[in-house]
């Protein structure tokens, strides 16, 4: 690297080939540069790297040292040095696939001070090995900066909590005039006071973006059939592009992978109950994955799925079973379309998830003001499922994003998600709530036990059973008096008043259904009840595979779409031969070049090394190796168009 004094926008120019910074990039860049400390929260693919990577470099030509990256993504730390060598940036990382030699040479070349970011994981930082090599370098004034990345992990609020993050404080507490970032792509609240609690960021500038992703299509239905809506989906919209199917369990995760197999889609599992090689295999899987060829991979995965994933062309995220909150959510959905691109975030929901959530809380040894957090998040994405208003609106004011609140939030409309593109027709269900909650109140008298949601329906739509004969219900007052809504309303309705906190159930006794003392005002009729009227699934499909501008879907993006044929050409030669180098260098294709860089290649079609330079995300190094080679084939694609022709 040569050491010019630059300014961060230069390198911002020269070394990403970008041209101006997003969202709080240059304050936090510049907060960090005057010696403070930062909490930077911005969505995923907001672009929280070059906060801490610019500062880095900056400071590695001044020769002040080395950047620590604390990750605690092991696992991606090979792929995200290698992407910052593309650049020409000297970093490394310490983990536990190097051998001592190699561990020792890294040490040496930072001592050295000859590397701008070194990546580590925050259990190795704590060892007394590293916490030496900490001590060495500060000594010599070779420590420019912490990076800690993922940083919610320090709070058991967040929803990948990690206890080694908790010595991280110890960064502060030894080296206090070494300045901090911590980032993150989620946080209530009550997760960002525990963060800055738990790190001791009371003094740390707190940088928030902008949470909304407005590339990213909003969709929550109603669980029918859901390996078949599912599927429907994928084919439907998404066919031979990658995506990431969550799902609760383990074995969910690898029957749905088997199944999605069967059915000629290129699924794999990812869990933590996996062997680590095989684990490790599907991810470069995916990450290797391309499109283009027809081999992208669905992931089907738990949670322990995705963090840190930089994959920027997943074209869908899906959620199988609901997941423990609006933080979860929005993380795992805010995994695809990093790049700009148009994106989806699927979700089948329904009555039994609303049920195994609760149970979980319940059933879970934590203490009881941890279960009422959990179960205020758990409330709080339930109303996010059950909204017939504008999702996007939901998410942003729960993150109070843009200071959306009250008012502003109900005539909010986003224009790309379900409830806005196709408006839920709402029926009013106060009445049917008022027969349902009395039913089980009846039944409960009469019987002196609690019965479960199946047969309470029977109840209410009049069928004659074994139970009901057993029991004798058919002789309860409030048998058929509701024949006229169908089971799946009556399911939406108890999903909606369990989400209300007017029904419980109760998980030891076979989930029978009981009342809360809430019910009583429900049954008085002191409140309405709106839900949406579930639309058929065929009216459903034709809507989802329009674009809002009522122009059919194609599979591609709309970018690549607009191509003329020539161009078209030219995209496809590019993405072989980025193949080609990806293959070469073992990284992912996206860290040779983004789609969108590519598509601005292939549609300018530049002629000179000057010209090909002022596209985006081309920076001095990249165009230093690859400018020649991307010019010649530009020029060859269209010599044999012309010969060709
Ligand atoms: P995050 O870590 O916040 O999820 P990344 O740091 O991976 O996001 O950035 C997401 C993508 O956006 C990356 O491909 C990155 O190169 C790109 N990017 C970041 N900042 C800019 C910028 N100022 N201009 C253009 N592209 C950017
Ligand atoms: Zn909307």
């Amino acid at each position: 690297m040569d050491s010019a004094a630059h300014s961060p926008l230069q390198i911002l120019h020269d070394v990403f080939g970008y041209n101006a910074f997003r969202g709080q990039q240059q304050a936090a860049i510049e907060q960090v540069l005057s010696g403070g400390d930062a909490l930077v929260l911005m969505p995923t693919g907001g672009g929280k790297s070059l906060c801490y990577q610019i500062p880095a470099i900056l400071r590695a030509q001044q020769g002040k040292g080395v950047c620590i990256v604390v990750s605690p993504l092991i696992a991606l730390m090979h792929d995200q040095v290698g992407a910052l060598h593309e650049l020409g940036i000297p970093a490394a990382f310490l983990n536990s696939t190097l051998d001592s030699q190699q561990a020792g040479e890294i040490e040496q070349q930072m001592l050295r001070g000859e590397l701008a970011l070194l990546y580590v994981a925050p259990e190795r930082l704590n060892t007394p090995r590293f916490l030496a090599l900490l001590q060495c370098l500060y000594e010599q004034k070779l420590l420019s900066l912490f990076a800690i990345d993922e940083a919610h992990c320090v709070s058991q609020w967040g929803h990948d909590f990690r206890p080694e993050y908790r010595s991280l404080a110890l960064l502060h507490e030894r080296y206090p005039d070494v300045p901090r970032l911590a980032l993150t792509a989620t946080a209530d609240e009550l997760t960002r006071q525990d963060m800055i609690e738990r790190l001791q960021l009371q003094g740390a500038a707190q940088l928030v973006s902008s949470f909304d992703r407005p590339n990213i299509r909003y969709r929550i239905s109603e669980k029918t059939d859901p390996r078949k809506q599912l599927l429907r989906f994928i084919e439907d919209e998404h066919a031979g592009e990658a995506g990431i199917v969550y799902c609760q369990s383990r074995k969910k995760v690898e029957e749905t992978a088997e199944w999605l197999r069967g059915e000629g889609i290129r699924a794999l599992p990812y869990h933590a109950g996996m062997e680590q090689r095989e684990r490790q295999a599907n991810q470069d899987a995916f990450l290797r994955g391309d499109a283009q060829e027809g081999s992208a991979v669905v992931m089907t995965a738990t949670i322990a799925f995705g963090m840190g994933i930089d994959k920027p062309d997943v074209r869908f995220v899906a959620h199988l079973d609901l997941p423990k909150n609006i933080e979860g959510y929005y993380q795992e959905t805010g995994r695809a379309g990093r790049d700009g691109l148009n994106a989806d975030a699927w979700m089948a929901y329904g009555l039994q998830d609303v049920v195994n959530q609760r149970r979980m809380i319940d059933e879970s040894p934590a203490n009881d003001e941890y279960k009422a957090v959990m179960r205020g998040k758990l409330d709080a994405l339930l109303s996010l499922a059950e909204a017939t208003d504008c999702r996007r609106g939901r998410l942003l004011s729960y993150f109070n994003d843009q200071g959306l609140s009250g008012e502003q939030r109900l005539n909010y409309r986003c224009n790309n998600c379900d409830n806005c593109l196709s408006p839920a027709v709402t029926w009013d269900a106060t009445q049917a709530a008022q027969k349902l909650l009395s039913c089980i109140y009846r039944v409960q008298q009469a019987s002196g036990i609690s019965f479960g949601a199946g047969h309470i329906i029977d109840i209410l739509r009049g069928k004659t059973t074994d139970k009901m004969a057993q029991f004798a219900h058919h002789q309860l007052s409030t048998f058929g008096i509701g024949a006229d809504i169908s089971e799946q309303q009556y399911k939406a309705l108890l999903r909606q008043l369990i989400a209300l906190g007017a029904v419980s159930v109760d998980a030891e006794h076979f989930n029978t259904l009981k009342l809360e003392p809430l019910a009583k005002s429900y049954l008085k009729g002191e409140h309405t009840v709106l839900l949406r009227e579930a639309a058929p699934e065929s009216a459903r499909k034709a809507k989802s595979s329009m674009r809002s501008d009522g122009k059919p879907k194609t599979k591609t993006p709309e970018t690549l779409a607009a191509l003329d044929s020539m161009a078209q050409q030219r995209f496809a030669a590019l993405k072989a031969w980025r193949a080609e180098v990806a293959r070469e260098h073992a990284l992912p294709a996206y860290v040779i070049f983004h789609d969108a860089t590519l598509l601005a290649m292939a549609t300018a079609a530049p002629q000179t090394l000057a010209e090909l330079s002022g596209i985006s995300g081309l920076g001095a190094k990249k165009l230093e190796a690859y400018g020649e080679e991307v010019l010649r084939l530009l020029r060859d694609d269209a010599g044999q168009e012309l010969a060709a022709a």
